[in-house]
């Protein structure tokens, strides 16, 4: 029997193991970072929310004008047969279409690509581990990194644009942070690798409007939130406010709600995690197992 333990792939019809998934060199995926992705989680045997999930694809692949020959319900299809394949029970599910490879070699027309689908799925990923919620979640914002501007790069289509993330990573290694978080030109806080941002004052929860991917997870979150009765303001969040917050935390497919401690020399409550962002954690994962939020897996084995 095939081993997907380390993940699958879906390439051309086929499911693969993941070790097996490749792309060509000149494909400007890889050359110029000419593609768009989604990653829908996989919980507990289940995909979470996997239609909104494909409508954020399909509107990513329209903004950037990517068509991969294949239609949404094929897109859909070929995810619930991966991950049915792959055993994978907790998993992130990535769906990725690329630019391709020149048809005329050499050629800069992006209308003479071969644009193509690829589906991968591994282990879940938690892209802070989730022991750390309780030692106390560290983010460095650097004020000499910002992220790209969002007339450069449209960040609701998402993208592998990560220079500004990779070395705001670097950053905040150097400083025993986490992970971290950028401002745009104008002192805003918009996203990190991976992640939205919240900031809680009182009853009243705010997240950045502009130069953000409209999280999934952030939608939830904000669905929670009004369930749970804050006020809600989606709206320019500036770095000072953010500092003043009584609680912060990160909102993102890969490992749920991810509450805070510090924020450079800023720590929230005792730099530990705060009860609210604590309690939307929770409901988080209880939303994951709502049945009108998810599709079951099949699974062969
Ligand atoms: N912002 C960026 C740049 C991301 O890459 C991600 C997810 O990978 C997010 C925000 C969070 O989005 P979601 O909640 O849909 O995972």
């Amino acid at each position: 029997m095939t081993d997907f333990s380390a993940g699958a792939a879906w390439v051309k019809g086929r499911v693969v193991p993941i070790g097996e998934a490749s792309i060509g060199v000149l494909d400007w995926g890889l050359t110029h970072s000419d593609a768009t992705y989604d990653v829908v989680p996989v919980w507990r045997g289940g995909f979470f929310r996997l239609d909104d999930y494909l409508d954020r694809f399909m509107a990513s692949m329209a903004a950037v004008r990517l068509d991969v020959g294949l239609d949404r319900g094929q897109i859909r299809a070929a995810l619930i047969e991966m991950v049915a394949a792959s055993g994978l029970r907790d998993a992130y599910v990535a769906m990725v279409a690329l630019r391709g490879s020149p048809l005329i070699p050499g050629t800069r027309d992006p209308r003479y690509c071969a644009n193509h689908f690829i589906g991968w799925c591994v282990p879940y990923v938690n892209i802070i581990p989730p022991a750390r919620i309780a030692e106390g979640v560290r983010v460095y914002i650097p004020d000499d990194i910002h992220r790209i501007p969002e007339d450069c790069v449209n960040p609701r289509a998402k993208n592998y644009h990560w220079g500004d993330f990779t070395q705001g990573l670097f950053a905040a290694k150097d400083r025993d942070c986490d992970t971290t978080l950028l401002t745009d030109h104008a002192g805003n806080v918009t996203e990190g690798p991976g992640f939205n941002v919240f900031a809680i004052f009182g009853n009243r929860v705010v997240t950045p409007d502009r130069g953000v991917l409209e999280g999934l997870t952030r939608r939830t979150v904000l669905e929670i939130c009004a369930d749970k009765g804050y006020q809600i303001e989606v709206r320019a969040l500036p770095l000072h406010e953010l500092l003043e917050a009584d609680e912060v935390f990160l909102s993102t497919s890969s490992g749920g709600v991810v509450p805070v401690a510090q924020v450079n020399d800023t720590r929230y409550g005792n730099a530990a995690p705060g009860p609210k962002g604590m309690a939307i954690r929770e409901s988080y994962f209880d939303w994951m197992l709502r049945p009108d939020l998810r599709l079951e897996v099949v699974y062969a084995n």
